[in-house]
């Protein structure tokens, strides 16, 4: 099922539209995983595959369901610290969420990008929001085709970013499944498994860690994968 929360139809369908006509969306209008579940049980629960899994979980922890949000739509609405960019290598903007996010915030922006001289697969450069509703902007380069070292680093360094700039909250778009390539099943493990590992280690320094999911077909592997790495009591 394809569930949309506190998002306007119409952002969906055109999240390249002006920020200044935009509904922004604060923190407090994003469900927590926790809250999630609990709303949309019986039909992830019907609709979920086995819990058997060969993954190496330091741990879970329930507390960290109230520390992650899965959310439909646009990230470009998102009124929080720091929205990510899957950016390539030159920073110039291009298609895609990219393309959006550069749109939303604005030429100042690029002009910012500019002098960042790019970014290599894997890593993550910060700059401000300009006219987006999120205050900082955090590009990341993603890897072309399935490479499992450098997604993890791409979604690695994006926290460690937001850490280094003490920023408590974060949204990530599906790094590199878009244009790039890469298998969205695979792609959400890691996203998940990477973010789990990161909170459980940095507990105090983070409130939310949203996973924005622009297409349907995201929002179901994520509310499957969501019990394994961040189950409820
Ligand atoms: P990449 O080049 O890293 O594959 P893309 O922008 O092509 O990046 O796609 C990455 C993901 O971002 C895809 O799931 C795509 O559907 C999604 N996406 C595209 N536009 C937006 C947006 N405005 N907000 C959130 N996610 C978006």
């Amino acid at each position: 099922m394809f569930t949309c929360f506190g998002k306007a139809k119409n952002q969906l369908d055109d999240p390249g539209q002006s920020s200044m006509s935009k509904k922004s969306t604060p923190l407090a209008d994003v469900p927590t995983w926790a809250e999630y579940f609990q709303k949309e049980k019986d039909s992830i629960l019907k609709n979920s595959p086995s819990r058997d899994t060969d993954l190496k979980l330091d741990g879970t922890d329930a507390s960290l369901s109230h520390k992650v949000s899965l959310w439909s739509g646009d990230i470009t609405s998102l009124g929080i610290d720091a929205i990510v960019n899957a950016a390539n290598h030159l920073l110039r903007g291009g298609g895609g969420v990219d393309g959006a996010i550069h749109k939303a915030a604005g030429p100042q922006l690029l002009e910012e990008c500019k002098t960042l001289k790019g970014c290599a697969t894997g890593e993550a450069k910060i700059t401000k929001g300009y006219n987006l509703p999120a205050k900082h902007v955090i590009h990341t380069v993603g890897p072309v085709g399935e490479n499992a070292p450098a997604l993890k680093s791409a979604y690695q360094r994006s926290l460690e970013v937001m850490k280094e700039n003490n920023l408590r909250t974060i949204a990530f778009p599906c790094i590199s499944t878009g244009v790039f390539g890469y298998p969205q099943l695979k792609a959400a493990q890691i996203a998940l498994h990477t973010v789990h590992d990161f909170l459980k280690e940095h507990p105090d320094s983070v409130d939310r860690v949203i996973f924005c999911l622009f297409l349907p077909e995201d929002v179901k592997i994520y509310e499957n994968l969501m019990q394994i790495y961040f189950p409820i009591e």
